[in-house]
């Protein structure tokens, strides 16, 4: 049988695992933090609406430019964005892929703080770019003092800051952002998946971007808008850092249904993100009971918690999964991440967790 070694593979992959969140078919999945509500049944029919208006038309490409979904994308951002402002793609997966395409490669160096998103060091591979994982403060916190010492250290081309950070929750705050941008001729992007499930009153990095032109914010509408089965991720930045990205992106990559579904999405935004306190609510309370569990649940943005003080990571895991109940472990010693799902599921997770646990 032949296997990948006698293949002519790049060296840099020779060794790679791919991603591979396990994808099982189990009554309550909390692994992959989705937002794990439905879509409003009247907003999905006016997505299919508007796909069907679209078929027809399948014979021609799509707008390449996809214009009128960065124009909805731009209204939705705010911060005085306009379209000339917005790159969208196949999942905030491959705008970063473009960002590191267009800002990195070979003999190029990506500089993020770990742990952090497990896809960072693969896109890096994928691109022939050097990954150099970077350290964070105490309880995953990055301080501005801690990053720029390794940004000067390691004069990197590309910095990726996830804020709030997978699989920790932990945000970096915009005076941290802005002293990175200062120590740094390179790009930098802060991946912002998240950003939905904040405390209010929380600030976006958006509001950095005026006169930082080498700053980029990556979105999703896989998280907050329930939608990652569409595949839709775009990023905010000065128009010449779009033009950068449109040097690299295939033709056509955005598909017309996909641009379609997501435009019909972005009309019912209200109703899309109707959810988004209702997970914020559940992730509180999975903070909460962990903590009178015995665990040890870091600070989260987002919508899932990082729990520490798991004797058996695996053991517990594989306990739940009994339970039909399947989260993450991250490979974090001692940890394991849940995503905040509906009341019932994260119930559902709650009560086997206390039902597993020996500290209750
Ligand atoms: N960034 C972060 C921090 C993520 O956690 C994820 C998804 N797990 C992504 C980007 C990619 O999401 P998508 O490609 O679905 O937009």
């Amino acid at each position: 049988m032949t296997t990948l070694d006698d293949l002519p593979l790049r060296d840099n992959l020779r060794g790679q695992v791919p991603y591979g969140a396990p994808q099982l078919n189990v009554p309550v999945a909390l692994n992959v933090n989705e937002n794990t509500h439905r879509i409003p049944e009247a907003v999905a029919h006016d997505i299919v609406a508007r796909i069907a208006e679209t078929v027809i038309g399948l014979n021609r490409y799509p707008d390449r430019e996809f214009s009128g979904l960065r124009e909805r994308l731009a209204r939705y951002l705010g911060h005085g964005l306009t379209a000339e402002n917005l790159w969208a793609a196949n999942g905030s997966n491959e705008v970063l892929q473009h960002v590191l395409s267009a800002f990195a490669g070979p003999g190029r160096t990506l500089l993020g703080f770990a742990p952090t998103y497990s896809m960072y060091s693969l896109l890096a591979a994928g691109g022939d770019t050097t990954w150099i994982p970077g350290l964070r403060d105490d309880e995953y916190e990055l301080s501005a003092e801690t990053a720029v010492a390794q940004v000067r250290e390691h004069q990197p081309n590309v910095v990726f800051l996830c804020s709030p950070n997978n699989p920790t929750g932990t945000p970096i705050n915009l005076e941290t952002i802005a002293a990175i941008y200062d120590a740094t001729d390179g790009v930098v992007v802060v991946d912002e998946a998240y950003a939905e499930f904040a405390p209010d009153g929380t600030e976006s990095a958006l509001s950095l971007l005026p006169g930082r032109p080498r700053l980029l914010i990556s979105r999703t509408m896989s998280k907050a808008f329930a939608f990652a089965g569409a595949r839709v991720g775009y990023l905010a930045a000065d128009p010449a850092a779009i033009d950068a990205l449109r040097l690299v992106r295939l033709p056509y990559h955005l598909s017309a249904l996909t641009q379609a579904a997501a435009e019909a999405a972005l009309d019912h935004t209200d109703e899309m993100l109707a959810m988004v306190d209702d997970i914020r609510g559940q992730r509180d309370r999975i903070v909460a009971r962990l903590s009178e569990l015995g665990y040890t649940p870091h600070r989260t943005h987002s919508n899932f918690v990082l729990f520490g003080g798991v004797e058996d990571p695996q053991a517990l895991f594989t306990a739940l999964l009994e339970r039909g109940i399947l989260i993450r472990d991250v490979g974090i010693p001692g940890h394991l991440r849940v995503s905040a799902g509906t009341e019932s599921e994260t119930t559902a997770f709650l009560e086997a967790l206390s039902a597993l646990s020996s500290k209750a």
